[in-house]
């Protein structure tokens, strides 16, 4: 490998790289080199490449790689010359700071080292060249401060403690009182600190009279520090952010060396960290925080109190004002806002870092709107710097930032949001808190279909058990509520209507106000203010030009008229998924009950009636909420025994009633309901009698469905209405099982149609559910007018994955041992993904007028929104609330392929 440029210099009038090199020199030495070409003042230096750090990890054991010792020293030797310095020189020495930078930012990964070179020797050429004897010993102690915490893993606690008692013993109040001496005093308490505390099993080389002397050669203290940034890639802060980041493993961390400035030589000197803009809310000002005679971190740190940055000028007049305009030349450089770190010394201002800062997504927001006003970029740049997964915590109330309190659990952030209210533990006592208006979170252990009712009354959800696709986290997020999923400090004794929380003498008892907060995961005790982050015009707006570059049609899910009402005000352009069974819970439940179990035609006529009326009236009401868009509305697809009761809580019961002397007569009926109930019982339920298999087996069902659906919409059509129905029959796996359904559907369609003598076109279509309905998808798209593919079924049945047990048993060892890149039920996965493609191909190749869409969860998904995009799909359908975040993700995805086909020509 010798022969490969590993090592870059910049500043000092020779820069060898820029900033679309952050993938050689991290984002760190990429920025700098570009400031220094463009001029600005940067402490010379130079990068070592990140294929240096991996090639290091590449040796077994990790070693240096060949001739990289020897291209450092020749850097080494131009840096001193280019400074006119030496590294551990008596007279004027050079010192330098180590600092790792990788091409992603990786906060607090490895910490920087600063004032490397100095030693017994040079703090004396130190205090000489800066006539300050305090600076100078400050400087060394702080030196040997991090390098041993750094580089030899030393506990930092030791040396601030030693810092602390000084000061006390001294009776003064912060650091910057200590004298010259007490700093020499320190330096030597440090000393013996390494020496107690650093294994000379660790660092042999160093030992001297079986202990570990702090290393006074500056070759030996650089190549110790190069060699800890390297290993910094690999420690478990710095894999396990990768993992959450999902940033590859095979990047490596590129390290600066770079000449040290001083902001702790007096006050005319300082320090500061500052953004272009107001990183918090988008306002075009600066922003940021500055203490003068202070060195690196202390401004992070908040051990004393930091000025902000506003004020600058009126301390140091000549170093604030260029500050501002270096301001002004990254912006307009980096079109765009940019984080910076800085240093003055004596006066004099000095750049060390710059990059692309973060923002909240309101300054996001903002800031790209602002820009495009200012005519610093485009339309579509600004569509395209707002992250969909920000926009989406936009959408939902969250902690008061000024707020404070004590978290007493954390579980995973399930849907985003954040609620208070009483605790409850029964989806029953939740639905009654909230018919007297009390506002209640509904605490279970985990939820099933039973508790719908409750999740929908309460503010929000928590559970102890059950991820990110648990039934309560998928429920809830397409309820738009906040949930707090596997908190699982919960012990909940629902019977007794109380929960401890393991590892304290905190109890929660029925009644008692919690807040949680499902954007980050926290449970807190006690109500905490709660802002509704207002729908600033800046969203509109953004949205607006999304609207404009994007392609791809984007629906909501809903099941009520409130929710369609909420999906059209977040922009659906129709809704891609009516599911009807949530129609049939509560109160229906008998009737459908009733139907499913009744042995007399007589009664079973009568429950399909009563279910009639009050299905038409369900879909009048969403029609109307839509008129003049589509509505597209799934036939009933859960297996019916889902309606009934439990098997084994009937059983109970009978036995209870046997105890108690019911009359046998009763008794025998009621063994004959549990009879029926259990022959109705199947092993694999997901598997079973389910979808369009009920529309064949129950052929009335479907058709009151499909009469209360047209009645519903003829009826709205004579009041002048724009009614548009879609009806969807669920999992079709064979062309003949849509064929028979469709010319049922037909037929009852025409009846009502002539019977109130209204003219309407109902397109009739199918979920694409089942990997053999995608593969045949040419012969079943001859009898379709649209395909909506179900991705959450469709990816159970690809992999064989039942969803609702999978989570909790194999699926993080999956993740963890990457078999899976990712939970394939939050972004779709490969496999799944060519099965969407295949089918919609295939349909469209038999159906040139086949519409083609999407309506699960994936649906919501920025990512799964781009493949989707690329498979050419007509659009996504999602939960109401996630409506924005397609549209924004859609227009990306857009935009990004218009980019892509530019870049071939
Ligand atoms: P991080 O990635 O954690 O921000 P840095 O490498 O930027 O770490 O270093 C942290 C701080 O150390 C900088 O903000 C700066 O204050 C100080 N620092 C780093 N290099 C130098 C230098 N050459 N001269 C003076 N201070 C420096
Ligand atoms: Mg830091
Ligand atoms: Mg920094």
């Amino acid at each position: 490998m010798s022969g490969v440029k590993r090592v870059y210099a910049f500043g000092g009038g020779q820069t060898e790289g820029n900033k679309d090199m952050k993938f050689v020199l991290g984002g760190k030495g990429a920025n700098l080199a570009e400031m220094a070409t463009m001029g600005l003042p940067v402490p010379p230096g130079f990068t070592i490449s990140c294929q240096a750090c991996m090639e290091y990890y590449n040796a077994t054991p990790p070693a240096f790689p060949e001739g990289l010792a020897e291209e450092i020293a020749s850097h080494v030797a131009a840096l001193e010359a280019k400074m006119a310095k030496k590294l551990g020189d008596d007279g004027d020495p050079l010192l330098v700071s180590v600092r790792s930078g990788s091409a992603f930012s990786m906060p607090g990964m490895m910490d920087t080292v600063l004032n490397l070179g100095l030693n017994d020797r040079s703090v004396e050429g130190l205090i000489t060249k800066s006539g300050n004897e305090r600076f100078a010993w400050d400087s060394y102690r702080r030196f040997i401060q991090m390098f041993s915490k750094v580089v030899l893993d030393a506990e930092g606690d030791l040396f601030e403690n030693a810092i602390t008692s000084m000061i006390h013993s001294r009776g003064v109040k912060v650091d910057t009182e200590l004298t010259a001496a007490d700093m020499r005093e320190l330096v030597d308490t440090f000393k013996g600190i390494v020496a107690e505390h650093v294994s000379v099993e660790e660092f042999p080389l160093l030992a001297v009279d079986g202990v570990v002397a702090f290393p006074q050669d500056p070759t030996v203290q650089l190549r110790l520090a190069i060699e800890a940034v390297f290993r910094s890639w690999m420690n478990d802060r710095a894999v396990l952010y990768r993992k959450m980041e999902r940033i590859a493993d095979d990047l490596g961390t590129a390290v600066n060396v770079q000449a040290m400035v001083f902001g702790n030589m007096g006050e005319t000197s300082g320090t500061g960290v500052g953004f272009t803009r107001n990183a918090a809310d988008g306002t075009k000002e600066f922003y940021g925080d500055f203490l003068t005679n202070a060195q690196g971190e202390d401004v992070v740190a908040g051990i004393r109190q930091t000025r902000p940055i506003a004020e600058l000028p009126e301390v140091l007049p000549e170093a604030g004002n260029e500050l501002y305009a270096v301001f002004d030349i990254l912006e307009k450089a980096y079109r765009d806002m940019c984080d910076i770190e800085f240093t003055i010394q004596e006066g004099k201002l000095w750049m060390l870092q710059t990059r692309i800062g973060k923002r909240t997504a309101r300054a996001a927001l903002k800031i790209a709107v602002d820009m495009v006003a200012e005519g610093m970029i485009t339309r579509e740049e600004a569509v395209l710097r707002i992250n969909p997964a920000q926009l989406d915590q936009l959408m939902h109330p969250q902690f008061d930032t000024k707020a404070t309190y004590d978290v007493i659990a954390k579980g995973l952030n399930a849907s985003p949001g954040a609620a208070v209210g009483e605790v409850v533990f029964s989806a029953n006592d939740a639905v009654e808190a909230a018919a007297e208006g009390r506002s209640v979170i509904l605490v279970r252990w985990e939820t099933n279909p039973d508790d719908l009712h409750g999740m929908d009354a309460a503010e929000g959800i928590l559970t102890s058990h059950g991820g990110k696709t648990s039934h309560a986290a998928v429920i809830a997020r397409g309820m738009g509520k906040p949930a707090v999923c596997g908190a699982d400090a919960l012990q909940i004794d629902a019977k007794a209507k109380r929960a401890a929380i393991a590892g304290t003498k905190i109890v929660l008892n029925e009644g008692d106000v919690i807040s949680i907060d499902g954007t980050t995961g926290i449970v807190v005790l006690g109500a905490v203010n709660l802002v509704k982050p207002e729908m600033t015009g800046d969203i509109d707006t953004v949205l607006a030009w999304a609207d404009e570059f994007r392609t791809m049609g984007v629906r909501a899910n809903a099941d009520t008229p409130d929710d369609a009402a909420l999906g059209r005000k977040f922009g659906a352009a129709g809704i891609g998924l009516t599911r009807t069974e949530h129609m049939f819970l509560g109160e229906r439940k008998d009737i459908i009950q009733d139907f499913i179990l009744a042995s007399a035609e007589g009664v079973r006529r009568e429950a399909l009636d009563k279910l009639l009326d009050v299905q038409t009236s369900d879909f009048l009401g969403i029609f109307e909420a839509m008129d003049g868009l589509p509505v597209t509305v799934r036939l009933l697809d859960p297996p019916l025994h889902e309606f009934l009761d439990s098997p084994r809580e009937l059983e109970v019961e009978i036995t209870r009633e046997e105890c108690e002397g019911v009359p046998a007569e009763k008794l025998a009926a009621r063994r004959r309901l549990l009879a029926q109930i259990d022959s109705m019982s199947e092993a694999n339920p997901m598997l079973g009698l389910r979808g369009c298999r009920l529309g064949i087996m129950y052929p009335e069902l479907y058709a009151l469905q499909v009469q209360a659906i047209t009645r519903a919409a003829c009826e709205l059509k004579k009041q002048g209405k724009d009614p548009r129905p879609e009806i969807m029959i669920p999992l079709v796996s064979v062309r003949a099982e849509l064929a028979t359904l469709r010319e049922e559907t037909e037929k009852v369609v025409a009846a009502i149609t002539a019977e109130t003598g209204v003219q309407i076109d109902i397109p009739i279509g199918t979920m694409i559910e089942l990997p053999r309905a995608a593969v045949c998808a040419d012969e079943i798209g001859e009898v379709a007018d649209f395909f909506s593919f179900g991705t959450n079924d469709l990816t159970q049945t690809t992999f064989g994955f039942s969803r609702d047990d999978i989570e909790s048993k194999f699926l993080p060892k999956y993740l963890e041992r990457k078999i899976l890149p990712r939970n394939p039920f939050e972004t779709i996965d490969g496999g799944v993904a060519k099965l969407v493609e295949m089918g919609a191909r295939l349909g469209r190749g038999t159906n040139p007028k086949l519409k083609v869409g999407v309506c699960g969860e994936h649906g919501g998904d920025p990512e799964s929104v781009g493949i989707f995009f690329g498979i050419g799909l007509d659009y996504v359908s999602c939960s109401p609330y996630r409506v924005p975040v397609a549209r924004l993700a859609a227009a990306q995805a857009s935009l990004a392929g218009k980019t892509k086909a530019s870049d071939n020509r």
